[in-house]
């Protein structure tokens, strides 16, 4: 709660600092919650407050605040080499090393890495290597990308062109040549007397529609998150993936996964093309990659993409893209820890069995007359606030119903996150039971509270 006092961390926090993504009048009303550590999955604010992070930081921190396993692998690595860059041929072993790694646990039978770091560079990254390669093949005209409304792929120039949020316009973007596609959400979209299977048949002739109106031989590639996570946590609809899949083949357009929530273990399988099954050309990862404990991002390139690549960068005698910290050696040796930790040290299998609670947790909240919706997938869920069950008609925007219920939430000691009218969990994977159900008591208490004020 705002500490008033002029030299209060809150007063100084709004002093000194821009807020990322942050919603003003919030901040000016209760101050910024400044942390000092971390452990477990609880996060201590400087007044001493606990509160159970329901968000994993910002969907990353997989592992808790305070890993022994990962910390000790940051310190062993800087204690070693403590930073490099991986230009002009030099390369450190840990790079090679998470290289072949994320070879290993990828879909693909082989491919290359390229590093990051974040997930936005990553995505920007990507649609850079798609226009070199469109320029390369003789086919200068194949550089618009595809995504979908309510994708988020990022912030930078061309990430934040590919997610599609209305908020954008403030920066004058989308740029030209990045075109939205309809959003797969069949709850909210899904027309009336539609089935699930109609509503994904007609994504599928929608997109095949703006590919032949844009010009086939002018897309670059397809960019899509198996399950959207800033979006709202929105699983696609039934058959989502292949049915697009058919599509983007016909036209030779690559399929990219911008996987860098669902990437390790989020969705209950290492990947979430796995989960939904379907095999794209590209990866993009971030986020978990690391558990959180360095910025970091990668684009893992398939047999396909990375040939092509390869042959493209010879004509040229370089691949002309980098970031001064691609592949730092003390970011790739905690990744290595971090993957390890996730797939071998029973993460990922946490995450398989706390779900059946998770979604009980949610689908027992959603009966709440003002929830007009439970989804999600694996340990990434979220809950729809509804002025009217039946209609699904949302509650007037001025109340800003998913924010008094986030902060609610805070001042229970519990973080969650409202994402238009929905709220958003996604613990980390070292919780426990009675971790979820903390959770869900402080959520389910905070619903009560907010609902009896708006509803
Ligand atoms: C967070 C996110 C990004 C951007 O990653 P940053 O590291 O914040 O740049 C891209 N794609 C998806 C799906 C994300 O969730």
């Amino acid at each position: 709660m705002r500490d008033d006092a002029p030299n209060s961390w809150e007063q100084r926090a709004d002093k000194s600092t821009f807020y990322c993504f942050t919603d003003l009048p919030t901040i000016h009303d209760r101050g910024a919650v400044v942390l000092t550590h971390g452990k477990g999955p609880y996060i201590y604010d400087v007044h001493g407050k606990e509160y159970l992070d329901g968000n994993s930081g910002l969907w990353n921190m997989v592992a808790g605040f305070d890993h022994p396993g990962l910390i000790a692998a940051a310190k062993a690595q800087y204690d070693r080499f403590s930073g490099y860059h991986s230009f002009f041929g030099r390369i450190s072993d840990q790079t090679v090393m998470l290289s072949e790694k994320l070879i290993e646990v990828s879909p693909f039978a082989r491919g290359k890495v390229f590093y990051t770091n974040s997930g936005s560079e990553a995505n920007d990254s990507m649609v850079k290597a798609l226009w070199f390669l469109g320029g390369a093949e003789g086919h200068p005209e194949r550089r618009k990308i595809i995504t979908r409304m309510n994708a988020y792929h990022g912030v930078t120039a061309i990430s934040a062109s590919m997610t599609a949020k209305p908020y954008n316009s403030v920066f004058g973007l989308p740029l030209p040549g990045f075109i939205h596609v309809s959003c797969p959400h069949y709850w909210r979209f899904g027309k009336d007397g539609e089935t699930e299977e109609q509503f994904t048949a007609r994504m599928a002739r929608e997109l095949e529609a703006t590919i032949i109106k844009e010009g086939p031989d002018t897309i670059a590639g397809f960019f899509a998150e198996p399950v959207m996570g800033a979006g709202g946590v929105i699983p696609p609809s039934k058959g989502y993936f292949q049915a697009v899949q058919a599509v983007l083949k016909k036209y030779n357009i690559p399929l990219i996964a911008d996987e860098v929530i669902c990437g390790f273990g989020r969705t209950g399988n290492t990947w979430g093309c796995q989960t939904y099954d379907f095999m794209p050309d590209a990866i993009i990862s971030s986020k978990n990659i690391t558990a959180g404990l360095f910025p970091m991002g990668a684009v893992i390139l398939g047999p396909d993409l990375s040939d092509r690549l390869d042959k493209a960068s010879e004509a040229i005698e370089e691949f002309p893209h980098g970031f001064t910290a691609s592949g730092h050696p003390v970011g790739c040796a905690i990744a290595l820890k971090a993957i390890d930790v996730v797939m071998n040290e029973g993460l990922a299998e946490n995450v398989r069995t706390l779900t059946p609670q998770f979604e009980a947790g949610l689908a027992r909240l959603a009966e709440n007359p003002n929830i007009g919706e439970w989804r999600g997938k694996g340990l990434m869920g979220a809950l729809e606030a509804v002025q009217d069950k039946a209609t699904k008609k949302p509650f007037d925007g001025s109340l800003s119903v998913s924010e008094r219920i986030a902060n609610t939430c805070t001042d229970f000691g519990l973080i969650c996150r409202p994402l238009g009218q929905a709220i958003v969990l996604c613990p980390p994977f070292i919780c426990t039971p009675a971790h979820l159900d903390e959770m869900f008591e402080k959520l389910e208490k905070a619903l009560k509270k907010v609902f009896a004020e708006v509803a």
